[in-house]
C-alpha cells in the first residue's frame, strides 16, 4: 500500500493543534498505519457512518480527546525517527479496517472494488498495461478524442501512457470543460473535492467544495504535468465524423477552416451538460435587456443596482441567486418545481491550516479521508433513494427509508424557512427526494430566500416582455437583466455533431429521442466509437462523476487494447447484448426515485424514460467495466 506524503518537523504544539482538528475515524485507521496498533479498531471506539449524521461518526468527546492524545505520541515518535517508510498492512487488516471506518462488515464483493479505490495493489489501479504490445502498433493506432473537459483530459493521460497516438480536439479556447463554461457567480463543485478529483492526481483543495476557478485551475494545472497539451487541438470543433474502410474520418472546423483527421477510433468526452437550453416561454428574444444562460454569462454586465430576473431553480441558479442578490437592487426568482435540499455544514468552508497539514503529513490520512467521503457520499446512500414495492406511494416517498429522508430534509426547510408560512410552503417538493438532483447547502439558499430583495415566485410566467415578464395570473414583473438558470439539452447525447455509422445511418437519427448504448460507452452499428458520460452514466445522489469516468476509460483502453495487440480493425457491440442491458436499465431507473413517474426532469426524454442515469451501485458500475468481454463484440 503506496502513500506519499510530506516529512513532519512540526513540533508538538503545531501537531496538537492540528490534530484538534482532525476527522477522528480517519485518524484512527491512519494510526493502525502508523503504530501497527489494531486493539485501535477493535475497541468500543467505533464509527457509524449516518446521513447527516454527526461528521466524526458518533464517536465519543472521551474516546476522541484519546485518540488524540495517542495521535500526538505516535506522530511525535514518528517525526522523531527521521518518518520513516511504513509497512503493508496485510490484505485482512486492510478488509478489518475498511470495515471499521464504514461502521459494518461489507459483503465480500466489495473487497478488490475497495481496495482499488484504496490503492492497496497499485498506485494506479484503473491503468490498463500496455507494455506486452509492440509500441509500434500502438503508434500506428490514432484515436480522437472529442473534448478536453474532466473526461478528455483523463482519456488523453491514459493514451498518452500507453504510447496510442492521439488527437485531443475542443471547441473552447481552452482546457476544463464544464469548468471552463460555467463561470456564474457563486458557481462551485457540489459533491465534496476529495472525491471530485483523479484517484491518480489527489489535490491540496482550499476548500471542501471549492470555487469554479480552483476546478478550472486542477484541471488546467493537470493537462500541464501530464504532458498532453501539445496533443490538444483547441477552438476546435467537431462536424461530422464518418465511419468508412474501417476508419473513422472526422470533420473539424477550427480557427483555419475545415479539415478531416482519419483515426482508428474516436472517445467522445463531450459531457451531458453543455449545450444550454432556453426556455420555451412566449416572447423568448424580445426583452431588450441583457438576457442570457447561467452556462454563458455575461460578466461584463454591472449587476449592482438592477432589478433582475431568474427562471428556473435547478443547481446553477440554486448557486448564483445567493450572490447576485448582495449586489441587486432585487432579484425574483421564477419557480417550478422545489429542489430538495441535504444540510452540509462546511459547504462554503475553507479548509483550515489544521486540516491541511493533518492531510498533507500524517500517512495514510489522506487516503482514508476521502475513503470516508467516497463511502459516505456515495455507495451508502442509494438505499434511501430505491423503491420498496410493498411500500404505500403516494407520489412523496418510495420507501420507509425514503420517507425518513423526506421528514429530515422537510425539517431542515423548517428551520430554515418555518417561520414564513408562505416560503416554507414553496421550498417543499411534492416529489420524493432525490426525484430530482438534490442541492447542498448551508443555508445560503434560504437566507437569500428570506432577503427583503429577494422573491420567490411560482406563479408561471405566461410571457416575456421587453421590459420584464407577465406571469400567468397577470402580475408585471419589471426587470433590467434576465437570467435563465433553465438547464441543458441533456438527451440530445453528443449534440450537434453528426456521426454516421457502418451503414450511413446518424447515430442521433438512429436514437431519436431515445439515446441507449452499452454500458454507457458503446452503440452497435458504430465500430471504434467510445462515450465518455455517454447515456445512462449520470449518478443523482451516489458519489462523484469522476469515478464514473475512470471506470469508463479503463474500459475503453481495455478495447483499444483488444484492437491494437489483437491486429484487429474493428469491434462492434453485439446488438442483441446491447438491448439485454438496456432492459436491466430500464427496469433499475423504474426502482429508482429519479425513475418516478410524478417526476419530470433533465435525467428523462420527452417520453418519460429515463435516458440519463445509472440506476445501480457504484461496485456494479466499476465491477461490470472492468475489462471488456470480448463475446460481446463482433470483430473484423
Ligand atoms: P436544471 O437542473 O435542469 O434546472 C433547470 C431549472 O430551470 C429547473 O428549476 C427547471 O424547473 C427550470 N425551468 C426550465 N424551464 C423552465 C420554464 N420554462 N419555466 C420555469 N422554469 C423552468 O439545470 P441546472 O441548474 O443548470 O443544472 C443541471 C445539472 O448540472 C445539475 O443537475 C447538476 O448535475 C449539474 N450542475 C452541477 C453543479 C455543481 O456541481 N456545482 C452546478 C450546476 C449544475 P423544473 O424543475 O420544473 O423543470
Amino acid at each position: 500500500m503506496q502513500d506519499s506524503h510530506k516529512l513532519i518537523e512540526a513540533d508538538d504544539t503545531a501537531i496538537e493543534a492540528a490534530l484538534a482538528e482532525a476527522h477522528v475515524p480517519s485518524l484512527i485507521n491512519a494510526l493502525v498505519h502508523l503504530t501497527g496498533d489494531v486493539s485501535l479498531i477493535r475497541g468500543s471506539a467505533r464509527p457509524v457512518s449516518e446521513l447527516f449524521g454527526d461528521p466524526q461518526g458518533g464517536i465519543s468527546e472521551g474516546d476522541q480527546t484519546a485518540i488524540r492524545a495517542r495521535a500526538l505520541e505516535a506522530l511525535a515518535a514518528y517525526r522523531d525517527a527521521g518518518c520513516p517508510a511504513l509497512p503493508a498492512p496485510p490484505m485482512a487488516l486492510v478488509k478489518e479496517m475498511v470495515d471499521f471506518i464504514v461502521g459494518r462488515e461489507l459483503d465480500a464483493s466489495y473487497g478488490d472494488f475497495l481496495m482499488s479505490e484504496l490503492k492497496v495493489f497499485d498506485e494506479d489501479p484503473y491503468r490498463v498495461p500496455f507494455d506486452d504490445v509492440p509500441e509500434d502498433l500502438r503508434r500506428d493506432f490514432q484515436v480522437v478524442v472529442v473534448g478536453a473537459g474532466m473526461s478528455g483530459i483523463l482519456t488523453a493521460i491514459k493514451l498518452k501512457q500507453a504510447g496510442i497516438s492521439y488527437t485531443v480536439v475542443d471547441k473552447n479556447a481552452n482546457v476544463g470543460g464544464t469548468w471552463f463554461e460555467n463561470r456564474y457567480p457563486g458557481c462551485r463543485v457540489d459533491s465534496p473535492n476529495h472525491t471530485y478529483s483523479y484517484s491518480f492526481a489527489p489535490n491540496d483543495w482550499p476548500q471542501h467544495f471549492s470555487r469554479q476557478n480552483v476546478l478550472l485551475g486542477y484541471f488546467d494545472r493537470i493537462a500541464t504535468d501530464f504532458g498532453i497539451r501539445d496533443n490538444i487541438r483547441l477552438s476546435t470543433e467537431v462536424i461530422e465524423a464518418r465511419y468508412q474502410d474501417r476508419k473513422w474520418h472526422v470533420k473539424v472546423h477550427g480557427e483555419n477552416g475545415e479539415d478531416t483527421i482519419v483515426a482508428n477510433a474516436i472517445v467522445t468526452a463531450v459531457g451531458q451538460l453543455n449545450r444550454p437550453k432556453l426556455p420555451d416561454i412566449e416572447g423568448l428574444g424580445s426583452f431588450q435587456g441583457p438576457a442570457f444562460h447561467t452556462a454563458q454569462w455575461e460578466s461584463e454586465h454591472d449587476l449592482e443596482g438592477k432589478r433582475i430576473v431568474v427562471i428556473g431553480t435547478g443547481a446553477s441558479a440554486f448557486q448564483t441567486v445567493p450572490e447576485i442578490a448582495q449586489v441587486a437592487e432585487r432579484v425574483t426568482v421564477f419557480q417550478r418545481t422545489p429542489p430538495w435540499v441535504a444540510p452540509r455544514p462546511e459547504y462554503h468552508d475553507a479548509i483550515s491550516d489544521g486540516k491541511h497539514w493533518l492531510l498533507n503529513h500524517v500517512p495514510f490520512y489522506a487516503k482514508w479521508f476521502r475513503f470516508w467521503m467516497f463511502w459516505t457520499t456515495g455507495e451508502g446512500l442509494l438505499s434511501m433513494v430505491k423503491r420498496d414495492p410493498a411500500w404505500n406511494e403516494t407520489g412523496r416517498s418510495i420507501s420507509e427509508a425514503n420517507d425518513q429522508l423526506r421528514a429530515m430534509l422537510t425539517a431542515n426547510v423548517e428551520r430554515m424557512v418555518g417561520d414564513d408560512p408562505d416560503l416554507f410552503a414553496k421550498c417543499v417538493p411534492a416529489y420524493p427526494p432525490a426525484g430530482k438532483r438534490m442541492l447542498v447547502d448551508n443555508g445560503h439558499w434560504f437566507r437569500a430566500l428570506k432577503r427583503d430583495n429577494v422573491e420567490l415566485v411560482t406563479d408561471p410566467i405566461a410571457r416575456i416582455l421587453p421590459d420584464g415578464v407577465l406571469t400567468e395570473s397577470g402580475r408585471r414583473v419589471d426587470a433590467d437583466i434576465l437570467v435563465y438558470g433553465t438547464g441543458f439539452h441533456a438527451s440530445r447525447i453528443l449534440f450537434p455533431m453528426k456521426i454516421y455509422g457502418k451503414d450511413g445511418v446518424e447515430l442521433r437519427e438512429r436514437w431519436g429521442a431515445d439515446p441507449r448504448a452499452y454500458l454507457g460507452v458503446v452503440m452497435p452499428g458504430y465500430p471504434n466509437l467510445f462515450c465518455c458520460y455517454g447515456p445512462n452514466t449520470n449518478i443523482v445522489v451516489n458519489g462523484s462523476i469522476i469515478f464514473f469516468s475512470e471506470c469508463e476509460v479503463r474500459y475503453i483502453m481495455g478495447c483499444l487494447k483488444l484492437l491494437i495487440a489483437n491486429g484487429r480493425a474493428e469491434m462492434n457491440c453485439r446488438q442483441d447484448v446491447h438491448d439485454a442491458y438496456n432492459e436491466k436499465i430500464d427496469a433499475g431507473n423504474l426502482d429508482m426515485a429519479w425513475g418516478s413517474r410524478n417526476v419530470s426532469s433533465w435525467y428523462k426524454n420527452e417520453n418519460g424514460r429515463v435516458t440519463q442515469n445509472w440506476p445501480f451501485t457504484l461496485l456494479e458500475f466499476w465491477q461490470q467495466t472492468r475489462a471488456p468481454e470480448p463475446g460481446d463484440y463482433e470483430f473484423a
